[in-house]
């Protein structure tokens, strides 16, 4: 369960931790109180569950009150990233001297939980691992022991030195939320330093969906899914939202997973997943293509189907009706049961199917390409 903003914020506070003044705003009205209440520009956030809402028109400077309320009426009611904007975090507009990165996850090849930090935080950790991997320093936490400081000091040995102190403080209390709220992530980027203090700038946390019993939760339910992944759901299916350009359908997680890396090895990006599940029929399928259209964010689809208690020829035929009149271009794998019967219905739509994931995969990424 990944939180909204305001909700990561709320926690990061209640342990302690610094985090600008402001507050929630539902309709344009209440951005406009908490604008004038403030007394000075405000800053307005989308509440959504993404990242980069920055670059995407989901972060918004207002000089004042009046300025807070129209950009609020703008925003409230638009989307983000595909996702709708329905809540506000109006905060001051503040004026950090440096963006840091301070997150807490989980390595999972060495089962244990591991601090992250940079000096240069404010854009994704990711990115500045594969551009400036020397900006990131890590430090593993081994079960039992605990963050301790000399681990903590040398993940901070990047950090300005007048500045180890609230950092130490800061990963100190990540930690104990990071525990509490049997996370999987918490991260502060930007962790802004005003004036030599450090505020949490940002809150992202993702609570692990199988998270023991306890009050810490109750109340947090309401974090919003996307709505694809709603509308998926209902139909029986599961869709995933990810960043990159090429839309995956196929049948069962193993193959999902699978046909994900070999996107990823020929040098794709997928946009998403839909897993379709076992044995559906035409109408599901087309329902699946549906929703990484609606999407919107797919240059490429790739289909890789094994037929078991799928039968091909009711996926061709869905992939068939789904697709007739669109013109994004579609690669399609599909093996097993009624094999012949679906390429022969995809080959008199004028779809030419491809022979292995492999295949499949080199054509979906040379396609994004704009090869
Ligand atoms: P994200 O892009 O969705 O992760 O949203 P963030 O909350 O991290 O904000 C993105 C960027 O907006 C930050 O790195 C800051 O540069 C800027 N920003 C956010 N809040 C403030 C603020 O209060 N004051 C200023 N000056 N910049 C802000
Ligand atoms: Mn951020």
């Amino acid at each position: 369960m990944r939180l909204l903003e305001w909700q990561g914020r709320e926690i990061l506070a209640q342990a302690g931790i610094a985090v600008p003044e402001g507050g929630l705003a539902r309709s344009p009205e209440e951005a406009r109180r908490i604008a004038v209440k403030l007394g000075r520009p405000v800053v307005l956030k989308a509440q959504v569950p993404v990242g980069g809402r920055g670059k995407a028109g989901g972060i918004r400077l207002a000089q004042d009150g009046e300025e807070a309320e129209r950009l609020a009426r703008e925003m409230l009611g638009s989307s983000v990233k595909g996702l709708p904007v329905d809540s506000l975090l109006v905060v001051e507009a503040l004026h950090p001297t440096a963006e840091h990165y301070l997150g807490l996850t989980i390595d999972r090849s060495r089962r244990m939980p591991i601090f992250l930090y940079s000096p240069q935080g404010g854009v994704e950790i990711e990115e500045v691992a594969r551009q400036d991997p020397h900006l990131v320093s890590r430090a593993h936490v081994p079960p039992g022991e605990g963050p301790s400081s000399f681990r903590l000091r040398r993940l901070l040995s990047l950090a300005p030195p007048p500045l180890r102190p609230a950092l130490m403080d800061v990963a100190k209390k990540l930690w104990q939320v990071f525990l509490t709220y049997e996370a999987h992530l918490v991260e502060i980027n930007p962790a802004a330093e005003v004036d030599g203090k450090i505020l949490a700038l940002d809150a992202k946390i993702i609570i692990d969906d199988d998270h023991t019993a306890g009050p810490q939760f109750s109340g947090l339910s309401e974090a919003v899914t996307d709505p694809l992944e709603a509308e998926a759901k209902a139909a029986g299916m599961s869709y995933v939202r990810l960043d990159g350009e090429i839309g995956i359908l196929g049948n069962g997680a193993g193959l999902v997973m699978a046909t994900l890396d070999l996107v990823a090895q020929a040098g794709g990006r997928p946009a998403n997943f839909l897993d379709i599940g076992g044995g559906a029929r035409a109408e599901r399928v087309k329902k699946g293509v549906e929703i990484i259209l609606k999407d919107g964010r797919a240059r490429v689809i790739f289909v890789n189907v094994f037929g078991g208690i799928t039968r091909g020829d009711e996926v061709a035929r869905g992939l068939v009706e789904a697709l007739a009149g669109r013109d994004i271009p579609v690669v399609i794998r599909l093996v097993g049961t009624n094999e012949e019967e679906g390429r022969r219905i995809l080959t008199e739509a004028g779809f030419v199917p491809v022979r292995t994931m492999e295949e499949g995969a080199a054509r979906a990424v040379a396609l994004a390409k704009g090869g």
